[in-house]
């Protein structure tokens, strides 16, 4: 049998470590051609090197190096699957939360993914069929303390799911968003640095605190995510379009 993704070409933005190294790893595997982008050379070169891929140095706050990274990877082919992951989860409180963090935040959150999406997916449409899968978290769909910013560009990312998806609905593209609760990176280890370090609980106190916020009492891991992620690139998948699909064991529901 034909693996799910043989003869796929993928982009993982952020694939150089955390969830988005576990999907870089998971489309591998299931035989896609893997192209990931980040900042850190040293990180996204290893994982592509492993996996056989290609990495892609861009920082995706600054539209000029996005576009530079657009222009090399179409450069080498079309895109069937967008992953848009890259992200920042800075937090602080309203009178704290600067112009500047909000416009970073919204930026690399929510503004690039969709610049990003609009300059793959017509090569998509081109070839009637296409997956784009946007990383967006449980706070696109609820509310968190001292995350004004994270949480409205994650809303917008989970906005922007659901309009596309009118838009696309004809085209053979689905385009869906995953929003896991708290997941074992080093996203989380910082959150638990920051809570330990503001509260003089210790570092397993901080992170059971994090955990303890599903009722299943643990984080999420990347290969939770990563298999919603291939799962949502079946050809059976096609009707599954437009969604949040949250992935928190529950959490959302308290
Ligand atoms: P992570 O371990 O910090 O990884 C983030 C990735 O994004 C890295 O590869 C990073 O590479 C890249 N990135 C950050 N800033 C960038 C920039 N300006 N330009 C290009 N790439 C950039 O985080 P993660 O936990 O895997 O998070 C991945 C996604 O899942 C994010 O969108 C996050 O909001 C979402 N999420 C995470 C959690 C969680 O608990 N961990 C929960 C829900 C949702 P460089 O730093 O090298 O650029």
């Amino acid at each position: 049998m034909q693996a799910l993704l043989a003869t796929r070409r993928a982009l993982v933005t952020g694939g150089g470590r955390g969830i988005g190294a576990a999907i870089a790893r998971k489309f591998a595997e299931a035989g896609a051609h893997v192209t990931i982008c980040g900042r850190t050379p040293r990180e996204i070169d290893v994982v592509a090197a492993e996996i056989g891929g290609v990495a892609v140095v861009a920082d995706l706050t600054d539209r000029a190096s996005t576009d530079r990274m657009l222009a090399e990877v179409r450069a080498a082919g079309a895109i069937d699957v967008l992953v848009n992951n890259a992200g920042v989860a800075e937090s602080a409180s309203l009178d704290r939360t600067d112009d500047a963090m909000w416009d970073r935040i919204m930026e690399l959150d929510a503004t690039a993914p969709f610049r990003i999406t609009r300059a793959l997916a017509p090569a998509m449409i081109a070839a009637k069929w296409g997956r784009i899968i946007n990383i967006a978290s449980n706070a696109g769909v609820s509310g968190y303390g001292y995350t004004a910013a994270y949480c409205a560009a994650k809303h917008a990312m989970v906005g922007m799911t659901r309009g596309l998806a009118i838009d696309l609905a004809r085209t053979g593209i689905t385009i869906n968003a995953l929003c896991p609760g708290w997941v074992e990176t080093a996203m989380s280890d910082d959150a638990v640095a920051r809570i330990a370090q503001k509260t003089g609980r210790s570092v397993d106190e901080a992170r059971a605190s994090l955990a303890n916020m599903s009722p299943q009492r643990r984080m999420i891991t990347t290969a939770e995510v990563a298999h919603a992620a291939l799962m949502l690139c079946a050809d059976d998948a096609r009707g599954i379009h437009g969604q949040t699909i949250v992935i928190d064991g529950g959490a959302i529901l308290k």
